[in-house]
């Protein structure tokens, strides 16, 4: 049996993220104790039944009581209030990380709630799924994925150090980074994304000659690999972009500009042009694993 990495863990908040935590943190002892809380009662029911945590609490507060490490995971909208709720139940000593897909509003929001004595040690884990909920997590999810660990100034070394060995455990590998740079990089590779795979799906839906049967009866591997993010639940989705504004709204103008400079080459019948571009991404997306 392995040793624990922290005795008591609370996740707050109880869907993929979470239950992948709960179920990794299984697989390898890397938790002595799992208490979770959801806002719902729902969740919390269902989480009880898939037996995740070893005690699922009816509140925030006494899911944090004596916590060694407490996990918010929520969406980023709602980190803030909840880091109000709990903070005066933190045991002094304890960590508080996130595993939110943003960072600098994340930290404008939660940091000023942390009490003296605790330390807030902001993640993200580079992995997820479509699915959401208590029954969209599994022990895997992280397994040789990037968590991304966004220490906040004054934090000891040793616990920044001390949340890297947990997410060792849990199987990710782990990088260091400042906040702004994170929500940039987020923005190119995950964020806007998604964002366009919602488009593709909602510009499907409005074209009047072109019936919702046919898009899934004719649905090729494109529309359909390309869209698949575009099934991921909009609370989380609606928080990432009213939080990550200014990073995404630059890599969404740098997006819009290479649409065109195609849009110009395909109207002018500029063959060069594309076959050059598409060359040259090709090579760069053969890279990426
Ligand atoms: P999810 O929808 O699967 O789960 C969210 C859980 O939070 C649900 O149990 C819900 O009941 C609960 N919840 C919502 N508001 C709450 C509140 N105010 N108080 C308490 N509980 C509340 O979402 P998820 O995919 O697990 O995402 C959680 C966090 O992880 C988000 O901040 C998201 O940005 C981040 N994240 C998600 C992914 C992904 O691909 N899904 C990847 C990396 C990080």
């Amino acid at each position: 049996m392995s040793t624990p990495v922290y005795e008591k863990v609370a996740l707050l908040g109880l869907g993929l993220i979470a239950g992948s935590i709960a179920w990794a943190c299984r697989r390898d002892d890397v938790a002595g104790e799992i208490r979770g809380y959801a806002r719902s009662a729902e969740s919390r029911d269902k989480t009880r039944k898939l037996g995740f945590c070893d005690v699922v609490c009816d509140s925030a507060v006494e899911a944090v009581q004596d916590a060694d490490l407490v996990v918010l995971a929520v969406p980023v909208g709602a980190m803030g209030p909840l880091a109000r709720e709990i903070a005066p139940h933190l045991k002094p000593g304890c960590t508080v990380t996130d595993v939110g897909s943003v960072k600098r509003t994340v930290i404008e929001e939660v940091a000023p709630h942390i009490p003296e004595g605790v330390h807030f040690v902001p993640a993200h884990p580079m992995a997820g799924t479509e699915h959401s909920g208590p029954d969209a997590g599994f022990a895997s999810l992280y397994d040789n994925r990037w968590c991304l660990i966004v220490p906040t100034p004054g934090t000891p070394e040793a616990d920044v150090a001390r949340l890297e060995a947990f997410w060792h455990r849990l199987g990710a590998n782990t990088e260091r980074m400042e906040a702004d740079h994170h929500d940039l990089v987020c923005a190119v590779v995950s964020h806007i994304p998604h964002l366009i795979a919602y488009t593709m799906v909602g510009v499907a839906d409005d074209l009047s000659k072109v019936s919702e049967k046919e898009v899934i009866k004719f649905s090729a591997a494109g529309f359909r690999d390309f869209t698949r993010i575009a099934a991921s639940d909009p609370t989380m989705w609606r928080d990432v972009f009213l939080t990550n504004k200014e990073a995404t709204i630059e890599m969404l103008g740098r997006f819009t500009e290479e649409l065109f400079a195609l849009q110009r080459a395909i109207r002018t019948g500029d063959g060069e042009q594309l076959h050059a571009y598409f060359t040259r991404t090709r090579a760069i997306r053969r890279g990426i694993l």
